[in-house]
């Protein structure tokens, strides 16, 4: 039965050069089940603390709409990203994910993304890129009208997660509270992660924590966070990576007006009826 199996599944493996990668990937994890993977699930919050301001002053400084995002970790295991790079590459580190294993050596899924030795005006340090991205759709689209500009994420035990069931128990105390490398472009590697039972967030208005709202017709919207959005990380659960608002949209006086009509958990389709 399994050889027919396998049968059945290499010609795919062989056609697919990308989704050969992710088998690989996969089997790499599941291998480890003698010392079972101790994955992460990383659970989207719903957008808060929406607030409207204007990039500068003057009639025609554009507005943009902000937002609170929160990542949680209700996982087996916590996410752990180990960046590193070469002496002779300035800027730049490749990431890699270190899974937990059961009476095993922890295991490593390597390039799941890049970091970068970040130069903002409040703070310098190495930012995990486009772990979670912000977007707004027009209401029953799937593209985006707008999407975020942010640079980057230094991750962290920054909240207790006391809303959702977590499938293992809670790290006693945070383990992730470094500052990923702050004021030091020289280092060779550097580690951030969000352990099981915290989470990890960003106020309204932060760097890259907000939306253009000026150019945007008035009508319905969707707000979108999702994380882990392109999968490299690797997870038990990849269906609550994703949460949204359905908005309202209206310009009155050359101002805008955002309403709130519904708040969508474990969706990026607010703007779906609601069955
Ligand atoms: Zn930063």
């Amino acid at each position: 039965m399994k050889r027919v199996l396998i049968w059945r599944v290499l010609p795919v493996v062989v056609a697919l050069g990308a989704s050969a990668v992710a088998l690989v990937m996969a089997g790499r994890t599941a291998s480890a089940a003698d010392g079972a993977a101790r994955l992460p699930d990383l659970v989207q919050q719903v957008p808060r603390d929406l607030v409207i301001t204007r990039a500068g002053s003057g009639p025609k400084a554009p507005y943009a709409l902000g937002f609170r995002s929160a990542v949680s970790n209700v996982g087996d295991g916590p996410l752990v990203i180990e960046g590193h790079r070469p002496g002779g590459q300035v800027g730049t580190m490749a990431a890699d994910q270190v899974v937990d294993r059961d009476g095993s050596p922890k295991a490593i899924v390597a390039g799941v993304g890049r970091l970068r030795y970040v130069l903002s005006p409040d703070h310098r340090h190495w930012h995990l890129l486009g772990f979670d991205r912000y977007e707004l759709r027009r209401a029953g689209q799937r593209v985006a009208a707008v999407r975020d500009r942010k640079t980057g994420f230094c991750l962290g035990d920054r909240y207790i997660e006391s809303a959702h069931a977590l499938r293992s128990a809670a790290a006693p105390a945070p383990v992730f509270s470094s500052g990923c490398g702050l004021g030091e472009p020289q280092l060779l590697g550097v580690s951030e992660g969000i352990s099981v039972g915290y989470g990890d967030n960003y106020a309204a208005n932060l760097e890259g924590q907000y939306l253009r709202l000026s150019g945007l017709s008035s009508g319905r919207y969707v707000l979108v966070h999702q994380v882990n959005a392109d999968r490299r990380l690797h997870e038990t659960d990849y269906g609550n990576d994703a949460a949204s608002l359905l908005l309202q949209l209206r310009w009155r006086m050359g101002q805008p007006l955002v309403r709130i009509l519904r708040r969508c958990p474990g969706t990026d389709r607010c703007d779906r009826p609601v069955v």
